[in-house]
């Protein structure tokens, strides 16, 4: 998830601030008790699941900063421009392999639904991380067609 379906150079910075009482990622818990810790560094992913729902997370609370965090230096962009007119509405995990207890590497297949300026989009995408620095990153990911 690369901040696709599509950027512009629209500034996001009026959504800031933005805290649901549930957690976007949809876990049903609370965002202090789900993704918070992980945006603000107190925790680490322990699984590529985890970050992938964070990454999500973040891309509902508009956290560009975690965002291009928790992406791999090698293929992160130099900046992340969120667009405005995307709203993310649902976080459905289809698949997750984290590659075992000692695993450097594992996917995420999911569903993401949007609307974007109000037309009702989804983006079905199976993302690569690993283990970077003893932290779960993301790589990138394959957006699946037909969808
Ligand atoms: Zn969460």
């Amino acid at each position: 998830m690369t901040g696709r379906p599509r950027s512009s150079a629209r500034s996001a910075r009026s959504a800031r601030g933005f805290r649901p009482a549930h957690c976007p990622c949809g876990s049903g818990a609370g965002l202090p008790e789900c993704c918070g810790p992980l945006h603000s560094g107190a925790a680490a992913a322990s699984t590529p699941e985890q970050l992938m729902r964070s990454r999500y997370s973040a891309f509902v609370l508009r956290d560009e900063a975690y965002l291009l965090r928790s992406w791999h230096p090698r293929t992160r962009p130099g900046t992340l421009r969120l667009e405005d007119g995307v709203r993310w509405l649902r976080l459905e995990i289809l698949a997750s392999d984290d590659g075992g207890p000692f695993g450097t590497g594992g996917t995420v297949e999911f569903r993401a639904y949007f609307s974007e300026d109000g037309r009702p989009g989804e983006l079905h995408e199976k993302s690569r991380f690993v283990r970077h620095q003893g932290a779960w990153v993301y790589v990138d990911g394959d957006v699946e067609p037909g969808t």
